[in-house]
């Protein structure tokens, strides 16, 4: 049999061929050019940022990407993970919950993306087991191989179809070893045969030790990486070497000579400042170059000047440069102690920081510290405040007593999700004089349930995937802030992910005590803005929406911008340059799957 013939025949389930691998209808192999992004050594490498920093390169160039993370994890999504151990739950517009590196790929390549853009071991295993009870494999029994595999390649060759674009860039979490990601290992390098040479790449992403005892890098538990990976059936066409310092030319000759990659294919991937460096750093290395050639692009790579499309993100990349002086956030949480959680509101702090000329400081403030007597020397020196995104009753009554203080020293202010139900209680409490007004998910007795679970929850058992989720628009009150701040729309998009609202039965009072929702959802009486007007406060908004998850670089959010620029009036600072051409967080309209 040919391999033509095998390809013909794929997807049969009948007992004459082991070649099962479903495509999905009308899709041709060898079309689309993949490039499988692999991490050796251990995690935390990078591999997303590298490969949409990559992915951003070749967009530049003129092509279509589409980026993927396939997880080991057997969670059908990350919504029920901990940040704690796992970084921030990002929300995508469709509603999906998944791995921060999804908003990685989103700010670097200004697209939206969907759930074809992620999967998880999880789903791919429940899609291989609901077709078995529909009886899709009658006579057969479901193994790893070729079916749970086979699942694997069709979600990257759908993502391909719908998305039509020219390079898929799939990302697998984890490192080569894992035993929960060996079979996405197996299912990449079958494809890489089916789909013929020169239309796959690997990348291996390693890393190279330098023991400060010895002061020089060692290679060996690089080589090892590697190795390991190759015992996989898996030889890598491109070699990049994270580290501290640049790697050394010795070290790149060792790395070539064991693992068989040609010396030029081995980069120094080392630490920079920004990771919206990287992509300059992968051109100036020649990466891009490599890649287009080993898979064949050059003939659809643009030949003219990368573009006036590109120019705003150069303009961004050149003023991150730009030393700028600082002004201080304060972030209260309850993860404060692990970056990542926060990973996007850390992005979108700085996207408006480099639109206005400044350096966001973000202080993190532990709100199970904070009360009404340790708040102002807590927040001494803080120019603006945030109370983000929280579950649960840990820390919130000091959350409470830090938006009465930044209320009370009219200190710039913008909550998100639980940072606007935490503002309304603090309202309801001491300008309404409801003292003992709460939210039912922190206290059920409450007499004064301002904060009450969303209708639509009643009855909600599954804590999995069940909250309000994805993208909603939201209803803008013209005249008030939050309008002027977008452009004065009809209406604002954003993201979701709560379980919570404010009780409708309290919005009148609480509006005749001069609080202002300037935002609702359009057909359903949902508060999802509020603002004190100018007169009262220099600053003071919060939105149930999680704002940061659409800011971007090249366009960031209006509010986070907000915040920035009124948090360097409350500085004293000069704000060099308004920003040009802001949009509420939608991202180029591209089709990035659907
Ligand atoms: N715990 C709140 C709710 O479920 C807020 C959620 C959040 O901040 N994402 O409504």
């Amino acid at each position: 049999m040919t391999k033509n013939d095998l390809l013909a025949s794929a997807g049969d389930s009948s007992d004459d061929t082991e070649f099962y691998t479903p495509m999905p209808d009308g899709y041709r192999p060898g079309r689309t050019r993949y490039v499988f992004v692999l991490g050796t050594v251990m995690s935390g490498l990078g591999k997303g940022i590298f490969s949409s920093s990559l992915a951003r390169v070749l967009q530049a160039k003129g092509l279509a990407v589409a980026p993927v993370k396939l997880e080991g994890y057997l969670n059908r999504d990350s919504g029920t993970l901990n940040p704690y151990r796992h970084g921030e739950v990002f929300v995508l517009d469709d509603g999906t919950e998944c791995d921060m590196d999804l908003g990685t790929y989103e700010r670097m390549l200004d697209q939206d993306l969907t759930h074809r853009n992620f999967t998880t071991s999880g789903q791919i295993l429940s899609r291989v087991l609901e077709k078995e009870r529909r009886g899709d494999f009658l006579g057969r029994d479901v193994q790893m191989i070729p079916h749970v595999i086979g699942e694997v390649k069709l979600h990257l060759r759908e993502l391909a179809l719908t998305t039509r674009a020219d390079v898929v860039f799939v990302e697998i979490g984890g490192t080569a070893g894992d035993v929960e990601n060996a079979y996405y290992l197996e299912a990449i390098r079958q494809m890489a045969f089916e789909e013929g040479d020169g239309k796959c790449c690997f990348v291996a992403l390693t890393y190279l030790v330098a023991p400060p005892t010895l002061g020089e890098q060692k290679s060996k538990p690089a080589q090892l990486g590697i190795k390991r990976l190759m015992e996989s059936g898996i030889m890598p066409h491109l070699i990049a070497c994270r580290a501290q310092q640049p790697v050394t030319h010795k070290v790149r000759e060792k790395l070539a000579l064991y693992s068989g990659v040609p010396f030029e294919r081995v980069f120094s991937m080392h630490d920079c400042e920004s990771v919206y460096f990287v992509s300059d750093m992968l051109r100036g290395a020649g990466v891009d170059q490599v890649v287009c050639a080993l898979l064949g692009l050059d003939d659809r790579v643009e030949r003219f000047d990368r573009g006036a499309k590109h120019h705003a993100w150069d303009t961004y990349v050149r003023r991150v440069r730009q030393a700028s002086p600082s002004v201080t956030i304060g972030v209260t949480g309850k993860y404060t102690s692990l970056r990542d959680s926060y990973a996007s509101i850390i992005q979108a702090l700085e996207h408006s920081g480099v639109h206005l000329g400044a350096k966001v400081k973000i202080e993190w403030i532990d709100s199970s510290d904070l009360t009404d007597d340790t708040v102002a020397e807590r927040l001494e020196g803080v120019d603006g405040v945030i109370v983000p995104g929280g579950f649960g009753t840990r820390g919130v009554e000091g959350k409470i007593a830090c938006v009465r203080h930044v209320r009370e020293q009219h200190i710039p202010y913008l909550g998100l999700c639980y940072g606007l139900q935490i503002a309304v209680i603090e309202y309801a409490r001491h300008v309404c004089g409801l003292d003992r007004a709460n939210s039912t998910e922190i206290d059920q007795a409450t007499p004064d349930p301002v904060i009450d679970v969303l209708p639509s929850q009643h009855g909600v058992t599954d804590l999995g995937g069940s909250m309000r989720l994805g993208g909603n628009d939201i209803a803008v009150h013209p005249g008030t802030i939050f309008s002027r701040l977008y452009g004065e729309p009809e209406t604002v998009r954003l993201r979701f992910r709560h379980r919570y609202e404010v009780n409708p039965a309290y919005v009148e009072r609480m509006e005749q005590a001069g609080l202002i929702f300037s935002g609702r959802a359009p057909d359903t009486p949902i508060m999802q803005v509020l603002e004190l007007s100018a007169e009262q406060h220099p600053y003071f908004l919060a939105t149930q929406a999680h704002a940061e998850l659409t800011s971007r670089p090249t366009a960031p959010d209006a509010m986070f911008l907000g915040l920035v620029r009124a948090a360097m009036i409350h500085a004293g600072r000069t704000i060099v340059d308004e920003p040009q051409g802001v949009r509420p967080g939608q991202g180029e309209p591209q089709n990035c799957g659907s």
